[in-house]
């Protein structure tokens, strides 16, 4: 239809982004049930519902008449508050990347990583690579296809990361990398020479019920309206987020490692009080929910690393575990628990890895990535450029590519230049903390007796209450001034240094 008045495009705009939001809180949520609550033979009728419900959240997407609102009111930019133009802005991006793709390379493309998904999971038990190749260059292939069709001025791993970090470029991430590598590969050197923490009062038996009520415990502590998040149990943590009042987190209990669900929970909830926070105003519209992947784990490692393996917090939830877990940590104190739950030792797997190690997991990554995309490295080469980079990055051999290369799923997913975004939430974060405290002064007081209410109300201020309203770098920069990967390398040093005693 042609339309004649701003007013009538917004209210159909306005429409349109609530009917594709009720699809996808729909989805969202029998995505949550099929991995929580729902009886396994339920899968069959699930994969036909969800079959129906995609093709139409799809055939939403790609709507002409979403292009005849977006086109009429691009005309009339000067005419919409900011809110508005930031809606037409997100789904107009959108809107081209998924139209852009012809609609029979789309198909392929789904079948492609429903077929790799399932290759993946047999290579990974069976520690074969070779099974899992021939999808794995299909995925890059297709990726870099994809890349000159979303956005064809900009080099192909630079227009993949910029789908999932708005903005994101190879020429940001290569010093990035380079700042963490130089300050991060040393600090693992020397930790190598001293002797290691002793973590092995975390590795008794932990009974789950307990572990059930320590995590009631730590949610409270956070802060968390339990009215608004529930908190259930998967084989892997993750948060779905559907709006401001309905948020669903999950963690995995270990009964030999209690710190494991501990900060799954507090991970979980970081990325939790990012999606309640945000303001009213975005529920149901396109700018509902965090702004990027980076600034999401921004959150959820600001709460896991910065509060939840500081001192204070320790000292804060201490008694509470001594007192669910009197005969486990009997001869244990505060001290030796922090020292425990910071151990930096270089490993093999990234779900896996601490503080410390982590960025390393993902600079391997982002190299191998680059060079798949750029044409650099051949699919066929990558168990052993995989073993290399770890032993140089990380000092570890590689046994096998169950444990090496076939480790994740985000290649076979599909998720080509997601990971960076990992690293740059860790980095982003440390920045934060500085102008946090800059702002409010030592916030650690008010965390050892258990109170993150300055924390939480700060970063409610200055990120969770905008959801998406605001790109990611604009976003960071206007509460953090330009970004500087030092103030994490910094961070790092000083910590790791003090625990370690390092000269
Ligand atoms: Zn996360």
């Amino acid at each position: 239809m042609k339309y004649e008045s701003v007013n009538q495009a917004l209210e159909d705009l306005r429409k349109h982004q609530q009917t594709v939001s009720a699809y996808q809180h729909a989805m969202g949520v029998m995505n949550v049930d099929a991995s929580t609550a729902a009886p396994k033979g339920s899968w069959e009728g699930r994969g036909q519902t969800m079959g129906i419900l995609s093709e139409i959240a799809y055939q939403l997407d790609t709507d002409p008449r979403l292009d005849e609102m977006l086109t009429f009111l691009e005309a009339h930019m000067q005419e919409l508050d900011p809110q508005q133009k930031r809606q037409v802005e997100v789904l107009r991006k959108g809107f081209d990347e998924t139209r852009k793709i012809p609609a029979q390379e789309f198909v392929e493309y789904c079948v492609l990583l429903n077929d790799a998904q399932a290759a993946w999971e047999k290579a990974k038990l069976e520690n074969d690579f070779d099974a899992f190749a021939p999808f794995l260059e299909k995925i890059m292939a297709t990726n870099r296809r994809f890349a000159g069709y979303y956005n064809p001025s900009l080099a192909p791993y630079d227009a993949l990361l910029d789908r999932y970090e708005e903005g994101l470029t190879m020429a940001a991430l290569d010093p990035f990398f380079e700042k963490l590598r130089a300050a991060i590969v040393p600090l693992i050197a020397k930790i190598q020479q001293v002797p290691q923490i002793d973590d092995s009062f975390l590795h008794r038996h932990y009974p789950v019920e307990t572990q059930r009520r320590f995590s009631d415990y730590l949610m409270e502590v956070m802060g968390i309206d339990r009215s608004y998040c529930t908190l259930a149990e998967t084989e892997h943590p993750f948060t779905s987020g559907f709006n401001n009042k309905d948020v669903r987190i999950t963690t995995h209990y270990h009964a030999d490692d209690p710190s494991a669900s501990m900060f799954s929970v507090i991970h979980e909830g970081g990325h939790a009080l990012y999606e309640l926070g945000g303001d009213d105003c975005y529920n149901f519209t396109v700018l509902q929910g965090g702004a990027s992947m980076g600034i999401h784990e921004s959150q959820s490692r600001f709460y896991e690393n910065i509060i939840g393996r500081s001192r204070a917090f320790i000292h804060a939830i201490f008694p509470r575990a001594k007192e669910l877990f009197p005969e486990q940590l009997a001869d244990v104190d505060e001290e030796m628990f922090y020292r425990a739950v910071n151990k930096a030792q270089p490993s093999l797997i990234r779900t896996m890895a601490d503080e410390l190690t982590y960025a390393n997991h993902i600079m391997i990554r982002y190299e191998m990535e680059k060079q798949l995309i750029g044409g650099t490295l051949e699919v066929r080469d990558v168990p052993k450029e995989w073993n290399r980079l770890y032993k140089e990055y990380l000092g570890v051999e590689v046994p096998n590519d169950t444990v090496g290369c076939l480790q994740d799923t985000h290649w076979a997913s599909g998720l080509v230049g997601y990971f960076p975004s990992y690293a740059l939430g860790s980095a982003y974060g440390a920045q934060m903390l500085e102008k946090m405290q800059a702002d409010l002064g030592d916030v650690f007081a008010d965390v050892a007796n258990g109170d993150l209410s300055k924390v939480t109300g700060w970063l409610k201020e200055h990120i969770h209450r905008h959801a998406s309203f605001k790109k990611p770098g604009q976003l960071f920069e206007e509460v953090c001034g330009e970004f500087d990967a030092s103030c994490f390398t910094d961070y790092l040093t000083k910590k790791y240094t003090e625990l370690y005693n390092l000269k």
